[in-house]
């Protein structure tokens, strides 16, 4: 018999029972990871950053799945970001 405890599947924090909440945040490039043109925009210092559309989300993510159309390309940033750490904790609590 299960007890109600932390890993429940409720409680748990996981990108499953998340939003994307991370892939509204700002993406600094850092590094070239490959990701495509279209989604980078580029400031006037030429700074680059992945383009956000008007809802928020980064322009790679999937609307219907919540999911990275790059993900082997994604930024540096994005394989940085801790599931389950501070910023993510953060994110969620705002988001979801
Ligand atoms: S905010 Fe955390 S749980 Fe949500 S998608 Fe990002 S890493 Fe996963
Ligand atoms: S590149 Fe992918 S993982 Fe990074 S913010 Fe955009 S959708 Fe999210």
């Amino acid at each position: 018999m299960s007890t109600a405890d932390q890993s429940s599947p409720q409680s748990a924090v996981t990108c499953a029972n998340c939003q994307a909440c991370c892939c509204r945040l700002e993406v600094m490039l850092i590094t070239d990871t490959g990701v495509p043109e279209r989604f980078i925009e580029t400031d006037k210092w030429g700074g680059e950053t992945m383009a956000r559309l008007d809802d928020g989300w980064c322009s790679a993510l999937d609307r219907t799945t919540m999911l990275c159309t790059i993900y082997e390309q994604r930024p540096w940033v994005c394989r940085a970001f801790a599931m389950g750490g501070h910023e993510c904790l953060a994110e969620r609590a705002e988001h979801l």
